[in-house]
């Protein structure tokens, strides 16, 4: 049966890591709790990334990890390091800044292997995975299963699918080849809140350098579009088992599928503005930025 084709709206919050914008998250953290909201967090295990240090660390980073983990919260794996160590597009972007895509699946491997690690010993439990500058390619896709990771949360088309993992070349993978089986992917093409036409829409954040304005427009956009958040748990369940050749095709098509939904998501502004007789104030387009 076909899951309802309803506007549906996701929140993930990229760089997790000790060294991060304590006081910005903290603003975050509070309004999502009086929203009762379920953000997915993606996590770096062992940061290395000289950008994303900008606090001094915190002690108790994993505990926290574990209180938002407890609250239902999705703890995504955000790479190894987060260290671009190879310059490499991979299969969902143009961006050519890496840590996995076009690297060996033996190293890819123990990148994702030491990641996991810490996760476990942290007492975290994963089965998402976001990939640093979006870069990773169709050997990662592979290998994730033998770790446990069967969603992964990136790319521009609509509606999530499910697809069936194909075994990389890798030889010394052959002993989880029965491991493998399906991959559901679910997009993210936002970087702020905005009327959208029907679909998953998943709103990436990147808060290090918020400012106070970015807080308060924050608070106003959980009020305004609250009613339409859900969680990666509940999509996930709701779109198992539904394949889809056209967003399989958007999803690693890397030149034409932001492309395609910007036009779509102008022309859904368009279409509403008509439809209302006034002009739609666009939500966030000023503090609008990718990254
Ligand atoms: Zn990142």
């Amino acid at each position: 049966m076909q899951p309802p084709r309803t506007t549906k709206y996701l929140l993930r919050f990229d760089d997790l890591c000790p060294t991060m914008n304590w006081a910005v998250w903290s603003e975050i953290e509070a309004a999502l709790m009086e929203h009762h909201l379920k953000p997915i967090l993606a996590v770096v295990p062992d940061n290395q990334d000289p950008v994303l240090k900008v606090a001094p660390a915190v002690e108790n980073f994993w505990e926290r990890v574990r209180q938002w983990q407890a609250r239902g919260w999705t703890i995504g794996l955000h790479g190894s390091q987060h260290k671009y160590t190879a310059e490499h597009a991979g299969i969902l972007t143009l961006k050519k800044k890496t840590e996995f895509a076009g690297v060996s699946a033996g190293e890819q491997e123990e990148k994702l292997r030491r990641g996991v690690e810490i996760f476990e010993r942290q007492g975290i439990k994963t089965r998402v995975w976001i990939a640093p500058n979006n870069s990773f390619d169709g050997t990662t896709v592979s290998l994730l299963p033998g770790f446990g990771i069967h969603i992964i949360c990136d790319g521009y088309f609509r509606f999530p699918y499910v697809s069936p993992v194909t075994p990389s070349l890798s030889p010394s993978d052959g002993h989880r080849a029965r491991e493998r089986g399906w991959m559901t992917w679910v997009p993210q093409q936002l970087f702020c809140f905005r009327p959208a036409p029907p679909g998953i829409w998943t709103v990436c954040y990147h808060h290090n350098n918020w400012s106070a304005e970015s807080v308060s427009k924050f608070r106003e956009d959980l009020d305004c579009y609250g009613a339409e958040i859900s969680s990666l748990d509940e999509v996930v369940q709701e779109w198992a088992g539904h394949s889809c050749r056209w967003s399989a095709f958007l999803c690693t098509s890397p030149r034409l599928s932001p492309l395609l939904i910007r036009c779509e998501l102008k022309l859904w502004e368009w279409w509403r503005s008509g439809l209302i007789q006034a002009p739609v104030p666009m939500k966030a387009d000023s503090n609008c930025r990718a990254g």
